[in-house]
């Protein structure tokens, strides 16, 4: 049994509720890892390519984000040019919005990439813990990135990046 199931079977699960911008699929649910540190798990086998979550939200360039208090800033994604998906409201977050980073995810876009719209990039097991990369995909001309979040990656992959910035 993986460290995430024997957490996971120890943690109290918290439901998710449906947002109006977002969608999740009913074979996830969000569970605790540690007292502060929640993730997304499976909660059914699921097959490559299922669609898991799409989070939706508002669009903001950075000097918004920028003022946003800091446990929020988490919950916003670098798109590009500039610009961050961050969710509507701060008490109703999607689930997308809760997925940890792995140098090797398990959920996507179909390049392995962006997730606001995250597909199985594998098949996935039952009790597995859903990741995606939350390095942003940089186009060369795009100089108005600003990190919000730099993190020790610990996600033991080979690939492991070590430090994060997204
Ligand atoms: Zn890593």
């Amino acid at each position: 049994m993986g460290a995430a199931d024997r957490a996971a079977r120890v943690a109290r699960e918290t439901v998710v509720p449906y947002v109006s911008d977002s969608y999740h699929s009913p074979k996830l649910e969000l569970r605790w890892i540690h007292r502060r540190e929640a993730g997304v798990f499976a909660t059914r086998a699921i097959s490559r390519g299922e669609v898991l979550t799409i989070s939706g939200g508002v669009v903001l360039p950075y000097r918004k984000v920028r003022t946003l208090p800091r446990w929020f800033r988490r919950f916003c994604f670098y798109i590009e040019h500039g610009y961050y998906l961050a969710p509507s409201s701060r008490r109703r977050i999607g689930l997308g919005f809760y997925m940890n980073h792995s140098c090797a995810p398990n959920a996507g876009d179909l390049r392995g990439e962006l997730a606001l719209t995250a597909v199985a990039l594998r098949p996935i097991r039952k009790g597995e813990e859903i990741t995606c990369d939350y390095r942003p995909v940089l186009d060369p001309d795009d100089r108005r990135y600003r990190s919000l979040l730099t993190f020790r990656c610990r996600c033991a992959s080979r690939r492991c990046a070590g430090l994060i910035r997204a």
